[in-house]
C-alpha cells in the first residue's frame, strides 16, 4: 500500500488524483491532502479518504476546517511552512504536487531533499529552478515522474531506450481556443473566450496559460530540464485533436508517439503506478472515430509567449523564474478584467528585458527574482 501526498488535493489535477487512487484502493492510500482556500472541499476530501494529515496553506482557514474534522483522527496544519514539512514525512511513499504556480516550488524541493519520488504536474517548479532541481535530484537520490501528458508521453516513448540517442523531442499542442482567429483580433478576446479550451478541463490559470501558448514554451523548458534535451532538439507542433501527446524522433529517424483520449487521469495514474500499468475503465480511442490527425507549426509571431519563453531559456539563469512571476501576475490581471490579452506578453517581454540578470541563480535568488518581477509587473499593470 502506497500512501500518496497530493497537494493540491481541490484543483483540476488534485480531483482527478483522487479519482485514481479511490479507483485502486488496494493499491493507494491519500496520506497528505493540502489546499490553499477551498477549506470546505479539503474537509469533505478529507472525511471521505480520511488522510493522516491535511494542510491549509491560507492560515484563515485553519480554525474551520480543524473543527469539520474534529471528530477525526486527522492532524490538521495551516501555512507554506506546514506543507514543506508534511512531504518530507517518513511515511509518505509520493508526492503528487499539484499546485499551481510558484507556489509549487518549495514543496518540490523539499520533497526532493526528503528523497521522495515526486509526480510532478506543478510545471512551474521547473521552469523557475530546473538546474537547481536536477542539481538536487542527483545530490539526493530522488526521482521526478512527469504528470504533464505531452512529457508524461515522451517519459513512456523513452522507456527501454536507455543509451540510445535522441534526434528531437516534438512536443504537441492543441493550439488553444484562438489557434483560428487572427491575430489582428486577439487584443480584444475575453477571458470567457479564452477560458473555453477546446480539449481539456483544467484550472484558470493553466487554461489561460495554453491560450496564449506560454503553456507550451513552459512545457518547453521543462522538458529541457526532464530529458536533457537542448532547446534547439524541442520541437513544437499544433495538433488540435490532442490525441497524440507527443514524440520522440531518435537518431536513426525512427519516432516514437504515445496517443490516448485527453484524459489527465492516465498520466497520474501512470505516474503512480510506474513503471508498472494499471487497468482503467477510462475510455478509450477509437481511430475509426478519429480519422485525421493534423499537425501544423506553431505561429510564433501571433503567440509572443511562446517566443518570450523560448528566449528566456536560452538566456537562462533567474530569467525563466522572471517570466514565470510576470505570467501569473498578468494572468490574474487578465482573470481580473484589468488587462487585455495582448497586453499580457506586452508586459513580461518588457520584465524579462529589464529584470537583473543572475546568470547562476540559488534559491534564494529565484525568491528575489520572483519577488521583483510582481513588484515590477504590478507596477506595469497599474
Ligand atoms: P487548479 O487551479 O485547478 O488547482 C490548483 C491547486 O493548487 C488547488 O488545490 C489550490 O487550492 C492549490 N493552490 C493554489 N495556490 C496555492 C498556494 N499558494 N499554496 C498552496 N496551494 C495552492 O490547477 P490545476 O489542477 O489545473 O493545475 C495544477 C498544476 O498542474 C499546474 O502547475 C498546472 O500547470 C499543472 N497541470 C495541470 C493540468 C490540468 O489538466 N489541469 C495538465 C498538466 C499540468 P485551492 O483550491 O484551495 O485554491
Amino acid at each position: 500500500m502506497k500512501q500518496i501526498a497530493i497537494l493540491g488535493s481541490t484543483g483540476s489535477i488534485g480531483r482527478q488524483a483522487i479519482d485514481v487512487i479511490t479507483r485502486h484502493k488496494d493499491l493507494y492510500e491519500a496520506g497528505l491532502l493540502t489546499a490553499n482556500d477551498n477549506w470546505e472541499c479539503l474537509a469533505k476530501q478529507a472525511l471521505a479518504l480520511e488522510p493522516d494529515t491535511v494542510v491549509i496553506a491560507n492560515k484563515q482557514h485553519y480554525t474551520k476546517l480543524k473543527e469539520a474534522l474534529s471528530d477525526k483522527p486527522i492532524k490538521v496544519y495551516a501555512g507554506s511552512d506546514a506543507i514543506d514539512q508534511a512531504v518530507s514525512e517518513g511515511s509518505i511513499d509520493i508526492v503528487l504536487n499539484a499546485i499551481v504556480g510558484f507556489a509549487g516550488l518549495s514543496p518540490t524541493i523539499h520533497a526532493v531533499k526528503a528523497n521522495k519520488t515526486i509526480a510532478l504536474a506543478n510545471k512551474e517548479s521547473l521552469v523557475v529552478a530546473g538546474e537547481l532541481i536536477n542539481s538536487l535530484i542527483g545530490q539526493y537520490q530522488s526521482s521526478i515522474i512527469p504528470v504533464d501528458s505531452e512529457h508524461s508521453a515522451i517519459f513512456q516513448c523513452l522507456a527501454g531506450e536507455f543509451g540510445n540517442d535522441i534526434d528531437k523531442l516534438i512536443l504537441t499542442a492543441s493550439g488553444g481556443p484562438f489557434k483560428d482567429t487572427p491575430a489582428t483580433d486577439l487584443a480584444h478576446v475575453t477571458k470567457e473566450q479564452a477560458l473555453r479550451h477546446p480539449n481539456w478541463e483544467m484550472g484558470a490559470k493553466i487554461t489561460i496559460d495554453s491560450a496564449t501558448m506560454m503553456n507550451k514554451g513552459f512545457e518547453v523548458i521543462e522538458a529541457k530540464w526532464l530529458f536533457g534535451v537542448g532547446i534547439e532538439d524541442i520541437e513544437v507542433l499544433v495538433h488540435p485533436q490532442s490525441i497524440v501527446h507527443s514524440m520522440v524522433q531518435f537518431t536513426d529517424g525512427a519516432i516514437k508517439a504515445q496517443l490516448g483520449m485527453p484524459d489527465m487521469r492516465i498520466p497520474i495514474q501512470y505516474a503512480l503506478s510506474y513503471p508498472d500499468r494499471l487497468e482503467s475503465g477510462f475510455e478509450r480511442l477509437d481511430f475509426t472515430r478519429h480519422p485525421q490527425l493534423t499537425f501544423e507549426r506553431p505561429d510564433m509571431d501571433k503567440f509572443r509567449n511562446l517566443s518570450l519563453a523560448y528566449s528566456a531559456i536560452r538566456r537562462g539563469g533567474n530569467i525563466p523564474c522572471a517570466l514565470n512571476a510576470a505570467n501569473e501576475t498578468v494572468v490574474n490581471a487578465f482573470l481580473a478584467d484589468r488587462i487585455g490579452f495582448t497586453q499580457m506578453s506586452d508586459i513580461i517581454g518588457h520584465i524579462i528585458e529589464t529584470i537583473d540578470h543572475i546568470t547562476m541563480p540559488t534559491l534564494d535568488d529565484y525568491f528575489e527574482t520572483d519577488r521583483m518581477a510582481r513588484i515590477k509587473t504590478t507596477e506595469l499593470i497599474n
